[in-house]
């Protein structure tokens, strides 16, 4: 499948296709710990292969830039080896990237997230991308965030969300050389108000409140096949999002949705 991923590209190469490119999608991640399940890299990897897939679905007209690969992580930082940025300096880097891509003629930006602690900080990247540099500019999530009516359908754990079936699912799918596939361990959650799921605020919780181990959900209920399927039904939203909002255009049959 043909795809134009910049990382694999020379400057002739691309120059080729600039004129038709109309899109500039960026992933964005973190280093993170991810319990005994996954990586460090398991949020930059996933944001990074599913926009891959993107950028073969529409083909010429998206670009997939590099990665982002550290994000914000104040409340992993008390498990080792997790490295955050503050949510200034990644904001930052985003309105650096779209001044960048805007240089060079595309004037659409669409961040691929995979990182829950980067959202408050996508909503102001993507604010002042629109209004200060007169782009487009929109974050779309990754994983559990496009796909809770489907966790619902398998009857799958209620508090989930990070290193939990879900995610460790879409990674044996995605990027199996993220998963310790002899090591996986159902999250060992604490007890706390976090898991009444009833609030109407929000609370910036800190992982260590709320799970011994670091993992939600029951990552011992993980396979390929699950990680398969609920990958197609968010790169349809995706797809639908990019035709709808993006290109002003109906999506394509296989990306409409019911
Ligand atoms: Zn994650």
């Amino acid at each position: 499948m043909k795809r134009l991923v910049l990382q694999e590209l020379s400057y002739p190469e691309l120059a080729e296709h600039l004129d038709e490119i109309e899109l500039a999608m960026v992933p964005t991640g973190s280093q993170e710990q991810h319990g005994p399940n996954l990586t460090f890299a398991t949020d930059t990897d996933r944001a990074y292969e599913l926009a891959k897939l993107l950028g073969e679905k529409f083909f010429p007209r998206v670009l997939i830039c590099a990665p982002v690969t550290y994000g914000i992580s104040h409340h992993h930082m008390n498990f080792p080896g997790t490295i955050t940025l503050q949510p200034e300096t990644f904001s930052n880097i985003l309105v650096d990237i779209a001044k960048s891509i805007k240089h060079h003629g595309i004037n659409k930006i669409l961040f691929q997230n995979a990182h829950g602690g980067n959202r408050s900080a996508l909503g102001v990247a993507i604010t002042r991308i629109q209004f200060e540099l007169d782009m487009q500019a929109a974050w779309i999530g990754s994983g559990t965030d496009l796909s809770s009516d489907f966790w619902k359908e398998k009857g799958l754990s209620e508090i989930r969300g990070h290193a939990c079936e879900g995610e460790v699912s879409q990674c044996m799918y995605l990027a199996p050389w993220l998963v310790k596939e002899q090591k996986l361990e159902r999250g060992k959650l604490k007890k706390t108000p976090y898991q009444k799921r009833r609030w109407w605020g929000n609370v910036p919780w800190k992982f260590d409140h709320l799970t011994e181990n670091g993992a939600l959900g029951d990552a011992t209920k993980a396979t390929r096949e699950l990680g398969e399927e609920m990958t197609q039904l968010i790169l349809k939203r995706i797809g639908w999002f990019i035709s709808e909002y993006f290109f002003n255009e109906p999506a394509p049959e296989e990306n409409k949705l019911d």
